[in-house]
């Protein structure tokens, strides 16, 4: 039982990383170069950022067509999704195994999976966005 505790103190502290990233501006995303997905219109991200959703995507606004979008997750947004889902799969294992039951799956694991899926759709959305802007450029 002594490894649930261990797990919940490295969940704690990347939780606690997490919260700061959603509190401050965003880690290594500031100065970046973003993609509006609405028009395709490319600008530096400001230190000011409008904010995050539930899930940790950023809010942005484009300067361009003052459109609202939906940036994909940081890096430490991601790979604390991931260590929640692998922590997910052991947590299931170890009920099949040493309690010969049938896990159910948690919401906390199913939340993640949407968002880590609404990443995935998000990811794909920019880089049709960065495509389509590539074409505009090359046409003019
Ligand atoms: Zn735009």
């Amino acid at each position: 039982m002594a490894w649930i505790v261990i797990l919940a103190v490295i969940i704690g502290i990347l939780g606690y990383y997490a919260y700061k990233g959603y509190k401050g501006h965003p880690v290594g995303m500031e100065g970046q170069e973003v993609v509006c997905t609405k028009c395709s219109n490319k600008f530096v991200l400001a230190s000011a950022f409008p904010g995050r959703t539930l899930f940790g995507f950023l809010k942005l606004k484009c300067p361009k067509c003052a459109k609202k979008f939906c940036y994909p997750l940081t890096t430490s947004y991601r790979s604390f999704y991931w260590l929640v889902i692998i922590m997910s799969i052991g947590n299931m294992l170890y009920i099949i195994f040493n309690l010969k039951q049938i896990p159910i799956l948690t919401p906390i694991g199913l939340l993640v999976i949407i968002a880590l899926w609404k990443d995935h759709l998000l990811k794909k959305k920019i880089i049709a966005a960065q495509h389509c802007q590539t074409n505009n450029k090359s046409s003019t």
